[in-house]
């Protein structure tokens, strides 16, 4: 029968489940990042509110760069340690035994950063890589429009070369982060009578400049994390296209496999340290959970606690493709398809635990509304079974 492990510390590492030696629990490197995390993560609970936690992110960021620990797997030439992905994997699964925050800069570093380094010109390599990681430059991702989410290739906001600029017109929507970055990476039409996924451009787009406005949404969290982006006679470079010109569909779907397969994003580690923590805040209430609550309750962490391990395993087995010089394609819908729907039901049993318990209820209850965008935001539950059918399995459209 499944159990969740008997785990002795918060931060001891059978938490992760059955040990895996693609991803050894005694490997050096998690020992020497443990210690530097131990002396770094931010004490305490995260800070209210959201500019303060988007402060902390930064800040966070900027310790992991001043660390040596930011871009692991990126060349050293662009400020990276040139470690491999099983190396991130362990990484992933350190900084979620640690209680660590997340980056400030998630679209930079894991959409646009490993997107450049496949299509992007040395140029744009060297200005922005770096920046990326130091997270001195923010980016936010302008894909989706108000018609345009799933079906991203009916988009329409364009863009015209004139003299030595892009000229951007248009409108973006759902964009997060839009508010505190410098850039955004704007997916535009370039040829004027092209359709569907032809004649479009990637390019990078400075936020700060006249004829950008944004304007924030409020998520059903209360939160405000992303924004309608309007862009009225925007100007960015011309040599700051991401692939070539016309080309912007290709660039997109490179972009996916990272927004998809990776596990920054897909973090399992992440879930089972939720999962650990809820189990644990039932013991502490002792009687004041009566047994049938703590019945239901045990049952469904353990159903979660094994949906956890398989998307563990996919994770693993993502990297050890990558390690071996594999490409991640479509395989990361699936993945992502896991994760989507596993991480809202982790959210649903915290939340059911914090009601019964009376412990941290409120940002339970935040982190069950925020959660509910996780099948959505990298593609919905019913596009990524639509890509793993046609474009995996071969089923007819
Ligand atoms: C929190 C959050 C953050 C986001 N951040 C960004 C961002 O930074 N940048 C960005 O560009 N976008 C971002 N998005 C947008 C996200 O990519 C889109 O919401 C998503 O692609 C779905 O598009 P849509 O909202 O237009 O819904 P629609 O495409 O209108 O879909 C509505 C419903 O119809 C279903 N549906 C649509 N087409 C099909 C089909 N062919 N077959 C079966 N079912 C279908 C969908 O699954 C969904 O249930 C974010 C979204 C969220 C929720």
């Amino acid at each position: 029968m499944t159990t969740i492990p008997q785990v002795r510390t918060a931060l001891d590492r059978s938490i992760l489940g059955p040990e895996n030696p693609a991803v050894p629990f005694d490997h050096p490197f998690r020992a020497e990042f443990a210690s530097w995390l131990a002396e770094h993560v931010p004490a305490g609970p995260a800070p209210e509110g959201e500019d303060a936690l988007f402060a902390q992110r930064r800040d966070w960021q900027a310790t992991m760069h001043r660390g040596g620990w930011a871009g692991l797997t990126w060349p050293r030439e662009y400020g990276g340690r040139a470690d491999g992905p099983l190396t991130q994997l362990m990484a992933y699964e350190e900084l979620a035994l640690h209680r660590a925050p997340e980056p400030a800069n998630t679209p930079g570093m894991i959409l646009l950063g490993p997107t450049l380094m496949q299509l992007g010109t040395e140029e744009l390599k060297q200005r922005f890589l770096p920046r990326i990681l130091s997270g001195e430059d923010l980016f936010c991702q302008g894909f989706s429009e108000p018609d345009s989410g799933s079906d991203l290739a009916s988009l329409r906001t364009r863009a015209r070369l004139d003299g030595g600029f892009w000229v951007i017109d248009g409108q973006k929507i759902w964009t997060t982060f839009a508010d505190r970055a410098d850039y955004c990476f704007v997916l535009a039409r370039t040829e004027p009578d092209s359709v569907r996924h032809r004649g479009l451009t990637l390019l990078i787009c400075p936020t700060d400049q006249p004829g950008v406005t944004i304007r924030t949404i409020e998520q059903i969290s209360g939160d405000h994390e992303f924004a309608e982006v309007f862009f009225d006679g925007v100007h960015c470079p011309a040599s700051w296209v991401v692939g070539e010109p016309g080309q912007g569909w290709s660039a997109a779907m490179t972009l996916f496999q990272f927004e998809r397969g990776d596990p920054g994003y897909t973090d399992h580690a992440r879930l089972l340290v939720e999962l650990v923590d809820a189990r644990d805040a039932v013991r502490a209430a002792g009687a004041r959970v009566s047994q049938p609550a703590r019945a239901d309750l045990g049952g469904r962490a353990v159903d979660l606690w094994r949906r956890c391990q398989e998307l563990r395993a996919l994770n693993v087995r993502l990297a050890l493709l990558a390690e071996a010089g594999g490409r991640i394609a479509e395989t990361g819908s699936v993945t992502n398809l896991v994760w989507g729907e596993l991480a809202k039901d982790v959210a649903d049993l915290s939340a059911d635990a914090a009601e019964l318990t009376g412990t941290d209820l409120r940002v339970a209850i935040h982190h069950r509304l925020a959660s509910r965008a996780k099948s959505i935001y990298s593609g919905t539950t019913e596009i990524q079974r639509t890509v793993i059918a046609e474009r995996l399995l071969g089923l007819p459209r």
